[in-house]
């Protein structure tokens, strides 16, 4: 059975038409990511599946459940986006576990998870620092370490490297693969950057106003794209 599954749907901004029709179906433990020229819906399609977009017509199922109208919170889902605005005048610590105090987990049980997830980011000595006192490749770690706390069966990763410089983007992409491997979660993760697409992937999936071009493995779309507009986006030789 499917994890994620989208069907039919569309998303209006008033009278503008952002998503068209997406049918999707996501795999338990699969690594999908979404690419496609700026504007094309990728965050609006991560938002609606993340619940902080209603849809305006089609359904979003989660474990087979129809989540259309479940709050964010409730579902079992952790976002990381690219302004991974951190709380200034908390310790990283207490940045981690927020999402855990805010939903009155006992405080033993914060503490031995954010240790857990600081550990699986190599940042566990830095849990008393304030987040000014990180470097941008920390801060994103601390942000990706506030998502593994609530141990979700899905991660929705909205361009989470694009504020980094080249080397950074390197390391964390490793990271982010490790933690796939670790966790087993699903997980959905949009960019504009091809090498991140071809490394991380089990699937692309390539949209293009509002609609999905084409998907299937790095390799399906780079060897066999069946436009012109995969074959330019993913560099191949069409
Ligand atoms: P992408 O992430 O692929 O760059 P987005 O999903 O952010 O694209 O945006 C797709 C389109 O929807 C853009 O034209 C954008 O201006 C529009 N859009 C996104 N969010 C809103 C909103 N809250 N209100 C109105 N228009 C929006
Ligand atoms: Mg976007």
């Amino acid at each position: 059975m499917a994890h994620v599954t989208i069907k039919g749907l569309h998303k209006h901004f008033g009278a503008v038409h952002v998503v068209k029709g997406i049918d999707l179906a996501i795999a338990d433990g699969e690594f999908t990511v979404l690419v496609g020229p700026s504007g094309c819906g990728k965050s609006t399609l991560l938002r609606t599946v993340a619940g902080l977009e209603q849809a305006s017509e089609g359904t979003i199922e989660i474990g087979g459940k129809v989540v259309n109208d479940t709050r964010p919170r409730d579902r079992d889902v952790a976002m990381v986006f690219q302004d991974y605005a951190l709380y200034p005048h908390m310790t990283v610590a207490q940045n981690i576990g927020f999402g855990l105090r805010a939903r009155n987990f006992p405080r033993p049980e914060i503490e031995t998870r954010v240790k857990r997830a600081a550990k699986m980011l190599n940042i566990d000595q830095l849990l008393d620092r304030l987040p000014r006192q990180l470097s941008g490749g920390q801060r994103q770690r601390v942000a990706i370490g506030r998502a593994i706390v609530r141990n979700p069966q899905i991660f929705l990763f909205d361009e989470p490297l694009s504020n980094l410089d080249a080397q950074l983007r390197d390391e964390m992409r490793s990271e982010i693969k490790r933690l796939h491997q670790e966790l087993g979660a699903t997980m959905i993760y949009v960019t504009h950057d091809q090498i991140e697409a071809m490394t991380l992937a089990d699937r692309i999936v390539l949209m293009n106003a509002g609609q999905i071009e084409q998907s299937g493995t790095p390799l399906e779309l780079y060897e066999k794209p069946r436009t012109r507009f995969v074959a330019g986006f993913l560099g191949s030789p069409k």
